[in-house]
């Protein structure tokens, strides 16, 4: 019997299982599906997506996207200890403090940036620190001249109160290898005597008992049996944001008319659970380059020992090394899209690796307005869910409206010098698309998810949320959700640090509830 039962240990896991168990008094249990992986992949920056559709990734796909020419779309999410932030492409960016201020505003009583700061700088200043890569690419470097040359300003400091403007990404890195919170928060935690955790364990269902949980049902290694794990105190639901809903709807809390017909005893009706999901949508001008060696060579013997034994070499870039926060329309108060430059062709929704020399352009959708849903196929909690984030489907159409702007002033950040000299070409979606149609085509067939799902549990003080701003799960006593899930919104940056400013935060609030 444990305090604490904590399932998933991805990101928010491993810091919460980390802060929980600093107090020696507190049992905590941790469960994870996937197992405790020593792929190389995992270290090395720049191979993060030959982690894809392996055996460290659930392996879904999104549902048809009727937006994006019907396509589903490869939606990858780490299996493993560690989760997503072993697989992840390190970047750190928090978005803009009008992002959490909104989160305040719209009824998550206690999130403003004011009051998530000291969260952030808390992880920032011990076990998730921002760090910078060993050397920067050229054409990263070039990307954040020509920037300026269009207009948009420099910034040494993107996770600032305003991110808008063009900089470096800081990376959760150290000697040129993947640092991420498995490193920062669960190793020192790892051998403390009141930390179980148990990998290869795939929970299937929270125990509810007379409107508390009590605990969660799990298997061990695919074995078809159930085992059951009780503890004294509270679950937290830390599986992420397709995972946590799959298995609150699992134990029978979500939508009724979703859940009945699958034979799935509905414990607690609550419709938000699965609603809300939103993601980062993005699309990119692939540019043939000259001149330069991009990352299409990087594998090599000589990169590989280079890597291992000096933490160098194009083998430590993760790809995202330059971006840009900016306004598509002068009017706006934040930053609406994002730049990303990779000095690589990233092909095939990562799938393929690229054979010749070139550079993506990524336009990132910060604020999307399309919403979709996370709901199980069936009551078999082995089966992947059905993932529809409905993708550009917001009725007025304004989100393909501020991607279109996006690949506009992207081409004209690329037609400046320095960039302009590497570059040989666009490959995709080619020159000759220049009208609006011709982008629209361009932005259905090849969009592809920047892999932020969030706000499937959404957070809130109105009923329909899913959890209150202490992350209680609404109807169910004595359980929590803790992870990208209960974002209202997205932030206007990447999920991994808020995700772990959230966890930080849980911890106080599971302390403070048992305290
Ligand atoms: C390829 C990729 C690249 C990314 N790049 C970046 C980036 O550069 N910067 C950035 O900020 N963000 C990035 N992200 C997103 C970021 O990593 C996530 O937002 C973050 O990890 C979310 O944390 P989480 O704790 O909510 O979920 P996760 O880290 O995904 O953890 C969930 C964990 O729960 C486990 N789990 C799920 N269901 C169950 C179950 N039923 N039983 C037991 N365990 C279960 C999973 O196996 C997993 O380990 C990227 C994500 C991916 C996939």
């Amino acid at each position: 019997m444990h305090d604490v039962v904590i399932v998933g240990g991805g990101t928010a896991g491993c810091v919460l299982a980390s802060r929980l168990t600093e107090d020696p008094a507190r049992s905590v249990l941790l469960l994870e599906a996937g197992a405790r992986s020593r792929k190389l992949e995992i270290k090395i920056p720049a191979a993060f997506s030959r982690l894809y559709r392996t055996n460290v990734d659930w392996g879904d796909s999104t549902t048809p996207q009727p937006r994006l020419d019907d396509r589903e779309v490869v939606f990858p999410r780490g299996r493993m200890l560690g989760g997503s932030a072993a697989m992840n492409a390190m970047m750190i960016l928090r978005g803009h403090r009008s992002d959490y201020d909104a989160w305040a505003a719209a009824g998550s009583t206690g999130w403003g940036w004011e009051d998530v700061e000291p969260a952030f700088a808390r992880s920032a200043q011990g076990a998730f620190p921002l760090g910078s890569l060993p050397e920067q690419h050229v054409l990263a470097e070039a990307f954040v001249h020509a920037a300026q040359a269009v207009g948009i300003p420099f910034t040494d400091d993107l996770n600032g109160e305003s991110n808008e403007g063009v900089g470096f990404v800081p990376v959760s890195q150290r000697r040129g290898r993947r640092f991420s919170v498995l490193d920062g928060y669960l190793r020192p935690a790892r051998r403390r005597p009141n930390l179980t955790i148990a990998t290869d364990a795939l929970v299937t269902r929270i125990l509810v008992e007379d409107g508390r949980a009590v605990g969660v049902a799990y298997r061990l290694d695919g074995e078809p049996s159930e085992q059951e794990a009780r503890c004294a105190g509270e679950v937290v639901l830390c599986a992420g944001a397709i995972g946590s809903p799959q298995v609150l709807q699992l134990s029978g809390i979500g939508p009724r008319d979703a859940l009945a017909p699958l034979g799935i005893d509905v414990v607690h009706d609550a419709p938000g659970v699965g609603a809300n999901l939103v993601d980062h949508l993005t699309n990119g001008l692939l540019v043939r380059t000259r001149g330069v060696e991009t990352l299409a060579s990087a594998e090599s013997l000589r990169n590989l020992v280079r890597w291992a034994l000096r933490g160098r070499g194009p083998l430590t870039s993760n790809l995202g090394e330059a971006v840009a926060f900016v306004r598509s329309q002068p009017e706006l108060d934040a930053p609406d899209i994002e730049l990303l430059l990779a000095p690589v062709l990233f092909e095939d929704e990562g799938l393929t690796q690229p054979t010749e020399h070139g550079l993506t352009l990524a336009v990132v959708l910060l604020l999307p307005r399309s919403a979709g849903t996370v709901l199980v196929r069936s009551a078999d909690p082995a089966e992947l869910p059905a993932i529809d984030p409905r993708y550009l489907s917001d009725p007025d159409g304004q989100d393909e409206a501020t991607l279109i702007r996006g690949l506009r002033l992207a081409r004209r950040v690329l037609a400046q010098e320095p960039l302009a000299a590497f570059t040989d070409g666009e490959i995709l979606p080619g020159e000759d698309a220049q009208s609006d149609d011709e982008l629209r085509a361009h932005l259905r067939a090849l969009s592809q998810t920047l892999y932020h799902p969030a706000g499937t549990c959404r957070m809130g003080s109105d009923a329909g949320s899913v959890v209150d701003p202490e992350l209680r799960v609404r109807g169910i006593e004595r359980l929590r959700v803790a992870d990208a899930s209960v974002m209202p919104t997205l932030p206007r940056g990447h999920t991994n640090w808020p995700t772990v400013m959230i966890a930080e935060r849980a911890a106080g609030f599971v302390a403070g509830a048992d305290a």
